[in-house]
């Protein structure tokens, strides 16, 4: 069976969840080996978790200038493994960072390429995600090799143990890749509360909320819940929360077991973030607001009675 190179999203040592998701999907297509790009050492801790989710191989590029620069090395390393391994098809994460080296390599390799993949048929044929959600498309890569990224929160991890050998991919970097060096990393303060797209419980606030202030209440029912906070693009924009938790189109994808929306009227660009929660419940004092089509659970009021009395009786249970 043909290799299905899956190029591995890691932070801290961690291999992040989207990662296990695309592994589950290239079992589809072949043989997984995993691709692990970044500074030296940065293979060794991810082997484990790689080799509990089928990657049968971990090819492991490392050097200072993985990790020093913007992904235009990265690009360049990948397109070369490519070209010496020939593997049946590549998955990326469709994150900020995957997609741009996604975007790159199938330049470099004059190859079709896929975003916002949700599902892979064993054939390459992809599901894609296109017009903020509103639209489901059957599609195939007609020039190369299947190139694809996918959406993080699409597939449930699977394990599925192999024993992963590893091997070393050569890292030079041609000068021409290193025209953006990175001068500064700033990792977020990493709180009590899940990771927002890991998060097997969101809670959101919209515009609904009022203030800043309020957004108290939409924190103290996701502590309860042992979930994460997220926002609407509205109530970011209205500065009551960071933009680093904003779900929809131009924000995070999730897709947790529950997903609770308060004070947000559910428009589309919203909807395109969290539509595949597996359970959704919405309070909103409209009860024509578009989140009552999609929800599993909705309640028709004030949320500023509704959550508060909700929150009690999850305390006392
Ligand atoms: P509103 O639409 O104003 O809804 C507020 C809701 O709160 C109303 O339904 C109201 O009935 C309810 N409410 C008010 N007070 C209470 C109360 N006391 N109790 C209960 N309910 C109450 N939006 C996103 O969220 N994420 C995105 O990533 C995103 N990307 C976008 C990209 C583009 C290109 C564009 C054009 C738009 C994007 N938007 C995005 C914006 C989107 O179109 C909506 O404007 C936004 O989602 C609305 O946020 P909201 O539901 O919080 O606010």
């Amino acid at each position: 069976m043909a290799e299905v190179l899956v190029v591995v999203e890691h932070s801290g040592g961690e291999v992040k969840k989207v990662t296990l998701e695309m592994l589950t999907l290239a079992r589809e297509l072949g043989t997984p080996a995993a691709v692990v790009l970044g500074g030296p050492g940065a293979a060794a801790p991810l082997v484990d978790k790689l080799s509990e989710y089928g990657a049968a191989k971990v090819y492991a590029g490392e050097s200072a200038d993985l990790d020093g620069y913007l992904v235009a090395p990265k690009a360049a390393v990948l397109a070369a493994l490519v070209r010496s391994v020939s593997p049946g098809a590549v998955l990326l994460g469709s994150t900020q960072e995957g997609k741009e080296i996604a975007g790159r390599l199938a330049v470099k390799l004059d190859n079709g390429l896929l975003t916002d993949v949700t599902a892979l048929a064993a054939d390459g044929t992809a599901t894609q995600v296109v017009f903020a959600g509103s639209t489901i498309v059957k599609s195939r890569v007609t020039r190369g090799l299947p190139l694809v990224t996918v959406r993080p929160n699409s597939v449930t991890p699977v394990p599925s143990a192999a024993s992963a050998e590893v091997s070393t991919v050569d890292v030079t970097v041609d000068e021409s890749a290193k025209l953006a060096r990175v001068v500064e990393r700033k990792v977020e303060a990493k709180g009590a509360r899940p990771e927002l797209t890991e998060a097997s419980v969101v809670v959101s606030g919209g515009r609904g909320v009022g203030n800043a202030d309020n957004f108290k209440l939409v924190e103290e029912m996701a502590d309860l819940l042992g979930g994460a906070v997220g926002a609407s693009r509205a109530a970011v924009d209205s500065g009551y929360y960071p933009h680093q938790f904003q779900v929809g189109q131009t924000g995070k994808t999730v897709s947790p077991q529950l997903y609770v929306a308060l004070g947000i009227s559910g428009a589309i660009q919203h909807r395109a973030g969290m539509q595949t929660s597996k359970t959704i419940v919405a309070v909103n004092k409209d009860a024509e607001a578009p989140i009552f089509e999609l929800a599993d659970f909705g309640v028709v009021g004030d949320l500023f009675k509704v959550v508060p009395q909700a929150a009690e009786e999850i305390r006392k249970r």
